[in-house]
């Protein structure tokens, strides 16, 4: 049970990322007893923050749920001021779910169909065919089958590809071969896709070993933290020949310097941590649905475990 709130609340708004205009009326029409602020100029009840303006979490004493606006919620847990023994949620987003489906399956097609190599031709006017393969002949790994990963390896599966997948505990998702070896996950793999959360176990795990398992000629796409990657290692591998492409969104540190040699190789494939974004409009009803719940005493949702790190 959660401690009960007044029937109106206070909702504190605090994001240096997020367009409050895009969030602010959704709140107001579906939240119209409670208050939302921009300040904390009052008691807060609710803080909705996705990289709080500095000094913001510090000014929470009193709040009784902490909901992220993002999936991911590493940057809030590594921060000395967030408040000890609150409830930290973060965003399950159907919005931003389907978002990075669609990413996934637009670079594990890029690779696939080898439209890398083809832009690469254009540039040098090279009328080259290259031997096609099917689906059915790639395996497509994945690191990470919760919100993301599952939904990812659905997607993947009806399109035909063979669907292996990473996560900490054992899983079973029909028609997905899963495990909690990485090292298996990685040698049957074609293309490796991380979407894991990124903790003290899962730093680094994009390194020379994981890499040089996945099979010759395959890729790897990043979409979940700069901090999975060694990207000298990366560098390596897409040098020597073993893996044709990479695909990554995400970099350690962002946004990625101008002079970092990822910019510009040939084999990198590179977006401005873009591949899923919140949506208000889908994102709003989960928020609303986890206040409701706090105020009616109701066990929330998408809770973080501290220890565990996501
Ligand atoms: P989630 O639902 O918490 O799922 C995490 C998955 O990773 C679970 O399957 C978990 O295993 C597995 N995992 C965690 N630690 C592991 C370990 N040590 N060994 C093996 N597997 C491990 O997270 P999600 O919602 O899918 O999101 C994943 C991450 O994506 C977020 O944390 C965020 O950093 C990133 N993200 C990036 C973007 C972007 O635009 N680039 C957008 C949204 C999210 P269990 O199932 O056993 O727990």
């Amino acid at each position: 049970m959660n401690a009960t709130i007044a029937a109106r609340v206070n909702i504190l708004f605090a994001s240096e990322t997020e367009n409050a205009e895009d969030w602010i009326p959704l709140l107001e029409r579906s939240l119209p007893r409670d208050r939302i602020l921009l300040r904390p100029e009052a008691p807060i009840d609710v803080a909705l923050v996705a990289t709080p303006p500095p000094g913001t979490l510090e000014n929470l004493r009193g709040v009784k749920l902490i909901q992220s606006l993002w999936m991911g919620v590493e940057k809030l847990l590594a921060d000395p001021a967030l408040p000890k023994g609150v409830p930290l949620a973060r965003l399950v987003d159907p919005g931003m779910v389907a978002a990075m489906s669609e990413t996934v399956l637009a670079h594990v097609l890029d690779w696939h169909r080898q439209h890398y190599a083809y832009r690469a031709q254009q540039h040098e006017r090279r009328w080259h065919r290259h031997r096609q393969y099917l689906a059915a002949d790639r395996t497509v790994g994945l690191l990470g089958l919760g919100e993301l990963g599952s939904d990812a390896a659905r997607k993947l599966l009806a399109l035909g590809f063979n669907v292996a997948g990473w996560s900490r505990r054992p899983k079973a998702i029909e028609g997905v071969k899963c495990s909690t070896d990485l090292r298996s996950v990685a040698s049957m793999s074609d293309a490796l896709v991380c979407l894991l959360p990124l903790t003290s176990q899962t730093k680094d795990v994009l390194n020379a070993s994981v890499l040089g398992k996945i099979k010759k000629g395959g890729c790897v796409i990043n979409l979940a933290r700069g901090g999975h990657l060694v990207d000298g290692e990366l560098i390596a591998a897409l040098d020597s020949g073993h893996l044709a492409h990479a695909y990554l969104d995400v970099f350690e540190p962002e946004p990625l310097p101008a002079d970092n040699a990822l910019w510009r190789h040939p084999k990198v494939t590179l977006t401005p941590h873009a591949a899923a974004l919140t949506d208000a409009r889908t994102a709003v009803p989960r928020i609303v649905e986890n206040i409701e719940r706090l105020r009616s005493g109701r066990p929330l949702l998408n809770v973080v475990d501290v220890e565990r790190g996501y």
